[in-house]
């Protein structure tokens, strides 16, 4: 709405045009400059590699093979993400799947069991109808006995949630006696798709944001796939959409250092790589929160809004892709893989047009979690490719047991054409227990300088949907600044824990 209105001011002249320089050109500072240009204003935005998309970006291999920085779901419930989609007229390149929720069973080697949602029935009774209706994973007992602990986020909402944050999911599910199957059933599989960690590491805010979106929103668990890859597909647009209205994307120009106006502390400009000096009115932090701590200028660096960031750091994951030289007889859709090793994977040669194939399967597969940090007993991250590809191919002969691995007959079986491992050391910031309210709001204690980047702060977890939606409150504070207005979400109050630990530091 709040762009409506300000192309609506910015006709009747009464918006200033101003200059604003975003550093990052993933998702968040992309849809930044995209409702900035939207707003009038002139976005221009530097990334540091010579492609966009940060985490969802890809590139060609010397086949012409996209390999992937991530495996990208987007489910019904990213109302920011369709509203972009839908502004730019791609909406059509979002390949849905048919809505059910897919797990591959842990004690009977290459069978699945799903979650069927009926059409035609409106949430939250779909959600129950699929819950009910499947009787492999959980008893009516244990179905029951979730019942409490639902309860209250469904009475209280977002509130009840957001107070869930300091809690584990193993703590929550024994304040509320939620029987261990649970967690082995369904939440160890959330966790590591969500946040890629287990959940004694995880947040019960993470679990209970997601399960209130797929309980309240009819189609809010339903699941599509980009129809390609994500930089021609989904990242030109926006630029594309940026520079027609006067905007610039400029990719290979990572800005290596923030210079301020020693009087006041706020922004002078910005130093790229290449020596150059880039001024502007508004400067945006669209960069990951370890990349931006690197970049904070010492004169920020005691200020308590700067400080909580030590609090956020990203968490480790790994993306696998495996071609084989047949088809795989594999799941239709998004699988929970429910295997020691990965989350989720999915055979994109069904489920992505541009990389289909009828002859050949391509899992693309998240190994998660991948260091002690995350969970595992192996810093996966820290192996080499060929013993991370061994490790994959050996949980994928218990998901494929007929057609992966020595022991299936040579005629029937799925050989490995070729692999790919891209390891993210630093992805979304880890969502350990306590970590919300050290995300920092859009608006920050320096006049010309606002933050975006999933991380900071909004009602969605470190994703596609929070980034999209992190990049437009970004470009709303500029708005209202520019306007004369408050934001309506306003500096966030630095928590206390924060400012008790610098009066520590400053006491003789
Ligand atoms: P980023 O994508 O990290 O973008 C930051 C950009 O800043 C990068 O392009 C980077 O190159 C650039 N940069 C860094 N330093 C500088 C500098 N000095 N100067 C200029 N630019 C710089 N989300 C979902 O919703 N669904 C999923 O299924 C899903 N799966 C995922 C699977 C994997 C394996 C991973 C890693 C992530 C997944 N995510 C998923 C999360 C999602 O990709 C991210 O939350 C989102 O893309 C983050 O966007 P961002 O713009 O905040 O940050």
């Amino acid at each position: 709405k709040f762009i409506n209105d300000y192309e609506h001011l910015h006709k009747s002249n009464r918006a200033e045009k101003k200059k604003i320089a975003i550093f990052g050109g993933g998702l968040s500072g992309l849809s930044c400059a995209k409702y900035l240009s939207d707003a009038g204003h002139e976005p221009i935005l530097y990334e540091a590699r010579d492609i966009l998309g940060g985490k969802v970006s890809a590139w060609q291999d010397e086949d012409g093979d996209y390999i992937e920085t991530g495996l990208h779901i987007f489910f019904g419930a990213y109302p920011n993400i369709h509203n972009l989609f839908k502004e730019l007229g791609i909406e059509d390149r979002l390949q849905w799947a048919p809505h059910r929720m897919t797990f591959a069973m842990q004690e009977l080697p290459g069978e699945f069991t799903t979650f069927d949602f009926p059409e035609g029935i409106p949430a939250p009774f779909n959600m129950a109808a699929a819950i009910l209706r499947n009787t492999q994973m959980l008893s009516l007992e244990e179905k029951i006995r979730m019942v409490p602990a639902l309860l209250p986020m469904l009475l209280e909402g977002q509130s009840f949630i957001d107070a869930q944050d300091e809690k584990s999911v193993l703590q929550f599910m024994n304040e509320y006696s939620m029987p261990r199957r649970i967690n082995e059933e369904i939440f160890i599989a959330m966790g590591k798709a969500l946040d890629f960690i287990d959940p004694d590491k995880l947040s019960m805010t993470v679990v209970l944001t997601a399960m209130n979106r797929f309980i309240n929103e009819s189609d809010g668990s339903q699941t599509a796939f980009l129809d390609g890859n994500p930089p021609e597909r989904l990242c030109q647009p926006i630029k594309e959409w940026v520079e027609s209205k006067g905007g610039k994307v400029v990719c290979s120009s990572p800005v290596v250092e923030i210079v301020l106006n020693e009087e006041d502390g706020t922004v002078n400009s910005l130093i790229l790589a290449n020596g150059n000096t880039v001024t502007a009115d508004y400067y945006v932090s669209a960069v990951p929160v370890d990349v931006f701590k690197r970049l904070i200028p010492t004169q920020w660096s005691t200020l308590p809004y700067f400080r909580q960031l030590d609090e956020l750091e990203g968490i480790p994951v790994i993306n696998i892709q495996l071609w084989f030289d047949r088809k795989l007889n594999s799941v239709d859709g998004l699988c929970f893989s429910r295997s020691p090793l990965l989350s989720v994977y999915a055979d994109m040669s069904n489920n992505c047009a541009e990389y289909a194939n009828e002859e050949r399967s391509m899992l693309e597969l998240v190994f998660a979690p991948c260091s002690p940090d995350a969970g595992s007993p192996i810093n996966w991250i820290a192996k080499s490719d060929s013993e991370i590809v061994d490790a994959t191919m050996k949980e994928l002969e218990r998901l494929f047991p007929t057609e992966i691995g020595l022991n299936v007959i040579s005629d029937k079986r799925a050989n490995l054409v070729k692999s790919t491992v891209v390891r993210v050391p630093r992805s979304v910031y880890a969502a350990t227990p306590g970590r919300n309210k050290y995300r920092p709001s859009q608006v920050s204690p320096i006049e010309n300088f606002v933050m975006a980047g999933d991380y900071a702060s909004q009602k969605y977890l470190g994703s596609m949907e929070g980034a999209v939606l992190s990049g437009k409150l970004a470009a709303e504070v500029i708005c209202d600044k520019v306007m004369g207005r408050s934001n309506r979400n306003g500096l966030k109050t630095v928590h206390s824990s924060i400012l008790e630990s610098e009066l520590k530091e400053r006491a003789p």
